[in-house]
């Protein structure tokens, strides 16, 4: 790990005292369409100060919760090495029995995320299905986050949310497999809440929040911008639903170079969200 003087704001604890442990993951040799998701922590980090360490939503002052930002992972050039490093560093931060944020780069950061965790349901939410087998002969791109993560966690484990892209292979792969997928007009008729109200959930549950789930209208700076999004609100609402049984959770392919700044803002604003309800439900 990395360190330098930018931190996540109120993420000033050290590693030892905090229940929740901030990382960045600096990472986009995968890229399909727009690079540069590897400068999403700092940016987001940056963004972060922006706000209140109060939040009104959750009177909750982000200053009383004990959160440290350990800085960021080495930048790999090979995503094999790189979600080896981070199954790595999510497993020290297991074994201390807290709380990872995992900040990326890019998409196929969760594969490693989900090889530390044991009996664990997956909760994704993008608009791609990510469900390819290999992409451009790349098994851990993040075109195939969905699709190594259900070889990690098992098929019936995994519910996508928000999906509205994918190929033909991708979605008949899907269907013979099971895979538990909503489109977003799903999502609109049925509610997310309600949806995961009435899926079969593990007790302990992974989020994995790759930001162009949202609407680019919210979050135009991501590497592959899919219109007709959710709304940050739907995606505070998913975050708040899971909460009880949340134990780890990532945020994904913002793209800086691509943002005029909101991105990043928003991805900042809900990991503070996320902090707060979290901790309000379960210390
Ligand atoms: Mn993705
Ligand atoms: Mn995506």
């Amino acid at each position: 790990m990395s360190f330098s003087n930018l931190k996540f704001a109120d993420a000033d604890k050290d590693f030892k005292s905090a229940k929740f442990i901030i990382l960045g993951a600096p990472f986009d040799a995968t890229s399909s369409f727009r690079a540069g998701a590897r400068l999403a922590p700092n940016a987001i980090r940056e963004a972060s100060w922006n706000f209140e360490s109060y939040l009104l939503e959750y009177d909750i002052d982000l200053a009383d919760i004990p959160v440290c930002d350990a800085g960021s992972l080495e930048e790999h050039g090979n995503p094999d090495d790189f979600v080896n490093a981070v199954e790595e560093a999510a497993r020290k931060i297991l074994t201390q029995k807290k709380f990872p944020i995992l900040i990326g780069g890019e998409h196929s950061l969760t594969i490693g995320a989900a090889n530390a965790f044991e009996n664990i349901t997956v909760i994704i939410l993008d608009a791609h299905m990510d469900f390819r087998n290999e992409y451009l002969g790349i098994k851990n791109s993040h075109a195939c986050v969905t699709r190594r993560v259900s070889e990690i966690v098992g098929i019936e484990n995994i519910i996508c949310l928000g999906i509205r892209s994918c190929s033909k292979n991708e979605i008949e792969d899907a269907k013979a497999q099971k895979l538990k997928y909503y489109t977003v007009s799903e999502i609109k008729k049925k509610g997310i809440a309600e949806i995961i109200k009435k899926s079969k959930l593990k007790d302990k549950i992974y989020l994995s929040i790759d930001m162009d789930v949202v609407d680019p209208a919210f979050a135009p700076g991501v590497g592959n911008p899919e219109p007709l999004g959710l709304t940050a609100q739907e995606v505070l609402d998913c975050i708040a639903q899971v909460a009880p049984n949340l134990v780890g959770c990532d945020i994904v392919e913002v793209c800086p170079p691509y943002d005029n700044g909101n991105t990043s803002v928003l991805a900042a604003k809900i990991i503070r969200s996320l902090i707060a309800v979290v901790w309000k439900n379960n210390y």
